[in-house]
């Protein structure tokens, strides 16, 4: 057996490897660079972690947020990994007392944010130390493509100047392609290698509907999972403390969450989601970076988010657990317009502005898709897919008609004005307006010219969007937001393909009341509840005791095998999925003796 599989086996007590984690794991222990992009919960941090076990010296990992650090350090911690995190809440002795047990080699990993790293003083402790790699977490916080652009993040392209012979692994798990290549070139990863395993997450179910009746629609929505934790996501402040306190009258333990609150309150109501079971967080952005508790059931939008990126990453804290999930986000034009006005009265420099406006684009596409939710997701982040059964138009299609002609008559207008105008430009050509710029262009001179007077500029406009979102026409960020074909878009127009696209009908369509089945496997059968119920409440006293949250203890999944196989003895206990040895040791009787006080009761 290789000492990584033993540190899996014996640390985490986990018998396989999970797809891609393996190979990626030995090329770090070789001590070879690596991007990785993997879906959220699909074990990324193993990735790390175990080469950091397996080499000489500490792992330094880079995370941009003191809640992400605290809660794998503590993870790490109850897995009798010697762990730390330095950040600004310690005091200096504390500073120093870890710095001391980095040198002593008495520490395998280190968690560090970039504002810490980049210190001069640091930098220089670092040079003198025994680092067996880097690993930089939510990688795409380097790239100004990326969704949560971080100067600091930017900065550390350093690394590679002052260590270079020591392994860097980035990971994350959202980078479209720009992105990617940033992160690759800004940290030098150029002579590593890149392992991407998609960015699927099957078990989570997609509902995308028009906006109607929102606090209803979202009610309607959650009423099935009575008992269950998950996460509703506002635009403002008010609507948070509105939909918290409406949701509350309902019966439902629903805390807000907002950039408003006192540090004291917020910190309280995140305490609450984490620690305690069935608690709704009603909460804007501000709230969910850092979150990693695995069974939050559902996560709903009162509005549209920022992007497509974004949009997958809130949705994607549901079902981190593998269990079945569910998304849905209600949408209308007002959000969007409420989008646009953020980024016009921000700060940020006009080329940035642009990039922002485009994503929206791509995202109200998404909303207008006639096709399968999942697949222009997917397709977003570059990957192939096919309809997938689990989306809202996979199980109910939505009304279509034949979009071929417009189609066609989008893309040629597109490449007969030479691939570098905006949307509203070549909606004035199809309509055969005649503005001095396209008399300019000699653009009224064009066949296309006038050639789609059917439409209205409503109705074109969602049909670019689709266009976009079918990747039959892109928008190039980099470029001033020009649209250009693409090579699906280019075959599109020689194999004379045919295109259903969605009926903008303008009106509002309330979203499905159909119910969801909330288990796609049959997981909820075969274990016994009571006890699983007994295993939870056990948990809960020791998380308690311990000051962590339960799932740090362990996953539901877990007891959910416990409450199946009913372990008697410690080595029937250590077969179950994520009992390590510091676990069974810890927590191994305790465990037994709720089982068996529960056997003799049967
Ligand atoms: P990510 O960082 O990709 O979101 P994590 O690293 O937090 O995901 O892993 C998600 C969950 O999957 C964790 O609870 C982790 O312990 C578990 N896990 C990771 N690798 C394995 C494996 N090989 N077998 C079983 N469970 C695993
Ligand atoms: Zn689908």
């Amino acid at each position: 057996m290789t000492a990584a599989l033993q540190i899996l086996k014996d640390t985490y007590g986990y018998s396989t490897f999970r797809t891609g984690q393996s190979e990626i794991v030995d090329h770090v222990i070789a001590g070879k660079h690596a991007f990785v992009l993997m879906p959220t919960g699909s074990g990324k941090s193993l990735c790390y972690q175990i080469p950091a076990l397996c080499r000489e010296g500490v792992g330094v990992i880079i995370s941009p947020l003191i809640a992400l650090m605290k809660n794998q350090v503590d993870a790490l911690l109850q897995l009798g990994v010697r762990a730390v995190a330095i950040n600004s809440s310690m005091t200096a002795s504390e500073v120093y007392e870890a710095k001391q047990k980095i040198r002593n080699r008495e520490l395998d990993m280190v968690y560090v944010a970039p504002e810490r790293l980049l210190m001069e003083d640091f930098l220089g402790f670092l040079a003198e130390a025994p680092i067996s790699l880097f690993a930089i977490d939510e990688a795409h916080c380097v790239s100004q493509w990326g969704h949560d652009f971080r100067p600091h993040y930017a900065q550390l392209s350093i690394l590679a100047e002052k260590f270079p012979d020591i392994p860097r692994i980035a990971l994350t798990a959202t980078a479209d392609m720009p992105t990617r290549r940033d992160i690759v070139e800004r940290l030098a990863l150029g002579g590593g290698r890149t392992f991407i395993h998609g960015f699927d997450r099957p078990n989570i179910r997609y509902t995308i509907s028009v906006k109607d009746n929102p606090k209803q629609q979202i009610l309607n929505f959650i009423e099935k999972y009575k008992g269950e934790s998950g996460i509703v996501y506002c635009l403002s402040r008010n609507q948070t403390d509105e939909m918290a306190s409406w949701l509350k009258e309902r019966g439902y333990n629903a805390l807000p969450y907002h950039a408003g609150l006192d540090a004291v309150t917020r910190a309280k109501n995140q305490e609450s989601f984490l620690a305690e079971e069935a608690v709704i967080m009603v909460a804007t952005i501000a709230f969910g970076m850092g979150i990693d508790k695995p069974d939050v059931r559902f996560v709903a939008h009162m509005s549209i988010p920022r992007n497509i990126e974004a949009y997958y990453q809130e949705t994607g804290r549901a079902g981190r657990d593998g269990m079945p999930a569910e998304a849905l986000m209600v949408y209308g034009m007002q959000d969007a317009a409420m989008q646009r006005s953020f980024i016009e009265n921000s700060n940020a420099p006009e080329s940035q502005k642009r990039i922002e406006h485009q994503k929206i684009n791509a995202l109200l596409g998404l909303c207008e898709a006639a096709s399968c939710r999942r697949q222009i997701l997917l397709e977003y982040f570059g990957d192939k897919s096919q309809p997938c059964g689990n989306c809202d138009t996979c199980l109910n299609p939505p009304l279509t008609f034949d979009g071929t002609i417009a189609a066609q008559k989008a893309i040629s207008a597109v490449y007969r004005t030479g691939q570098r105008f905006g949307v509203s430009y070549i909606i004035d050509v199809l309509a055969g307006k005649t503005s001095e710029r396209i008399q300019q262009f000699r653009h009224d001179a064009l066949n296309v010219f006038g050639a789609g007077t059917e439409f209205s500029k409503q109705e074109w406009q969602s049909i670019f969007r689709q266009l976009v979102a079918e990747n039959l026409l892109q928008v190039d960020i980099t470029e001033h937001g020009g649209l250009k074909i693409t090579p699906q878009g280019q075959e599109f127009l020689k194999e004379k393909r045919t295109l259903a696209l969605r009926k903008y009908t303008g009106k509002i369509k309330s979203g499905s009341k159909e119910p969801v089945r909330i288990s796609a496997d049959n997981s909820e059968s075969g274990y016994n509840k009571d006890l699983f119920a007994a295993l939870k409440d056990r948990r809960l006293q020791i998380s308690k005791a311990a000051n962590v949250p339960p799932y740090i203890i362990f996953h539901d999944k877990a007891l959910r095998e416990m409450a199946m196989k009913k372990p008697a003895t410690l080595e029937a206990f250590s077969a179950i999925s994520g009992v390590g040895e510091n676990k069974l040791q810890r927590y191994g009787q305790v465990f037994l003796e709720v089982i068996l006080e529960f056997g003799s009761q049967e």
